[in-house]
């Protein structure tokens, strides 16, 4: 037993879904595990992506040994490249994580121009040491391959991340996960366990990933035109159990959408999947081939603004035009927060004529997190000491907490965290200590900003009550107002009977007119009288709030 304390300190992922992050400390030293981000919801305007706020970070950026990552989802990668760039250390801390992962941390890296990150593979099994760290990886199986669970050996103690993981018995690659170092683990000793919370609300055990391919089979048999496959681009398991159907049934497959293409090839390259190249054809052929011949395999599962999929049911997708007689397939469910642009999506399919199955109709999806009996059996096999319930929901982290007191880890020794609240372990046991700094940021275009930013209160109100723009032209000598002035109205709540702009153009006179008298030339002070006489209109006539934006021109 020495003096040291174990510190967790998780920076995203709880009570959310989304931008999962957490920070390991002892002795002064700092390692990361997982950068993730989360996409916005609607409200969010003109927000790219949402990360974590890692300011904790950033203020002791020295300290940071490593950073390991437990597989290449987004919500557990995105933020990664946000991250290196904004520790702006003189040499970046050395990226840990399996192969599939680390090729799709490069291909990130390589996007933002990041360079000199130090990007090394390693399988379950090595140690590696990083400060007072030692890092082992175990194998796990989810909806994307190489995913693991992240093991971290101190002094003070040891702690495991399971990432996301379920316990698939028959995965397609035929690795199930490494029961044999899970049970070892739980008989050395394991002090905490953070494990993924997801399904914690579902029972029983999630079905096969193999089971899906016979259902698509089943349902691409039935279909009699074209086949439009929609999936999560990185499950390429999926794509290639897609693939295989429609192989089985004489069908070419087109993959399309930036992300499916870059999926597959890395896959491919890594060895993960494999098919022969005829079984593709190039979306830019599609025409070459009659209906019943072919299947498409899009991104755009959940619905997202420019993914194919969503193109395609607007009609503005360059290479596919659908009609009735095609079927959309969705092999996937919509993340949370993401139904209503799946719903909009699937409806505007069935308005062009096609046909719509989704998992409610028949099992052609299963999700990469483990169900309750899943959740308990992490918890049997590494009999951990402590408990924190991470990725998912307040209420899903609660739930998972519950499902451990009947596996006997008592409301004692389970910790429900939060952002930014650090769980400290020492040889007298373990407690929440005081809150850090964690919360969101948003990358607009190629800058990180806080919610408060300007640009987005902007579009906050320009979303709600519009804009207006007013030109006026003012005489130098007198200050008397030149001809008519131009009123631009965008967007702002109002009678359909045009008479805003009218009553509106008689504020800017009498505005500009009281100003003359008082002798106020200069056109900045101009422009600030005439926006607040327009908004105190605007106010009083209920039309809201519009951003108001005047330019006065001396002549
Ligand atoms: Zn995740
Ligand atoms: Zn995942």
């Amino acid at each position: 037993v020495t003096g040291s304390v174990l510190r967790i300190t998780p920076l995203g992922g709880l009570g959310e879904i989304g931008k999962n992050m957490a920070v390991v400390e002892t002795d002064g030293r700092m390692l990361i595990v997982d950068a993730g981000v989360k996409f916005p919801t609607a409200e969010m305007h003109g927000v790219d992506l949402v990360l974590p706020d890692f300011t904790y970070v950033l203020e002791r950026a020295d300290a940071l040994d490593a950073i390991v990552v437990t597989h290449g989802h987004e919500d557990h990668l995105g933020a990664l490249p946000w991250l290196l760039r904004e520790l702006e250390r003189a040499t970046p801390p050395p990226v840990y994580g399996r192969g599939l992962t680390m090729a799709m941390a490069r291909s990130k890296l390589e996007e933002h121009g990041l360079k000199g990150v130090p990007v090394h593979t390693t399988e379950p099994g090595e140690r590696i040491s990083a400060g007072p760290f030692t890092v082992e990886l175990v194998h796990l199986t989810h909806s994307i391959p190489d995913a693991a669970g992240v093991l971290i050996d101190t002094a003070a103690g040891n702690v495991l991340f399971t990432g996301d993981f379920r316990f698939d018995q028959s995965p397609i690659d035929g690795r199930p996960a490494d029961f044999e170092r899970l049970t070892r683990l739980g008989r050395e000793g394991l002090l905490l366990l953070c494990g993924d919370s997801t399904n914690a609300d579902r029972d029983g055990f999630a079905s096969s990933e193999s089971a899906v391919g016979p259902a698509l089979l089943e349902v691409f048999a039935r279909c009699e035109g074209r086949i439009v496959v929609t999936s999560f681009a990185s499950n390429i398991h999926r794509v290639a159990q897609v693939v295989a159907a429609a192989d089985e049934l004489g069908r070419k497959v087109a993959l399309v959408g930036r992300s499916m293409v870059k999926n597959v090839n890395i896959g491919r390259s890594l060895g993960h999947i494999a098919f022969p190249d005829d079984a593709l054809v190039d979306p830019r052929h599609l025409d070459r081939l009659p209906d019943d011949e072919l299947v498409i395999v899009s991104t755009g599962s959940q619905g997202e603004p420019l993914s194919a999929l969503r193109r395609m049911a607007y009609g503005e997708h360059r290479q596919v035009t659908l009609h009735a007689g095609d079927t959309i397939v969705f092999s996937a469910t919509a993340v949370p927060g993401n139904e209503r642009a799946v719903n909009e999506t699937i409806d505007r399919l069935y308005h062009l004529g096609c046909e719509v199955v989704t998992a409610r109709e028949a099992p052609i999806h299963t999700s990469g997190h483990g169900h309750r009996e899943e959740l308990k059996l992490m918890l049997n096999l590494t009999r951990p000491r402590y408990l924190m319930p991470v990725h998912g929901d307040h209420k899903r982290l609660r739930l998972h907490a519950r499902l451990a007191e009947a596996v006997g880890i008592g409301p004692e020794r389970t910790f429900i965290g939060e952002n930014g609240l650090p769980l400290e372990l020492d040889a007298t046991g373990a407690r929440f200590v005081d809150p850090v700094r964690a919360g969101m940021m948003f990358v607009d275009g190629l800058e990180i900003g806080e919610p408060a930013d300007a640009a987005l209160r902007d579009r906050r109100v320009l979303s709600r009550d519009g804009v207006i723009v007013l030109i006026a032209t003012v005489s130098e000598q007198d200050g008397e107002l030149l001809g008519e002035p131009e009123l631009i109205v965008r967007g702002v709540p109002t009678q359909a009977d045009g008479t805003l702009v009218v009553s509106l153009r008689d504020v800017v006179r009498s505005s500009l007119a009281r100003a003359a008298r008082e002798q106020l030339r200069e056109p900045e002070l101009l422009q600030q009288v005439v926006h607040d006489d327009l908004a105190d209109f605007l106010c009083r006539e209920r039309h809201g709030r519009p951003m108001i934006l005047p330019v006065i021109i001396e002549l």
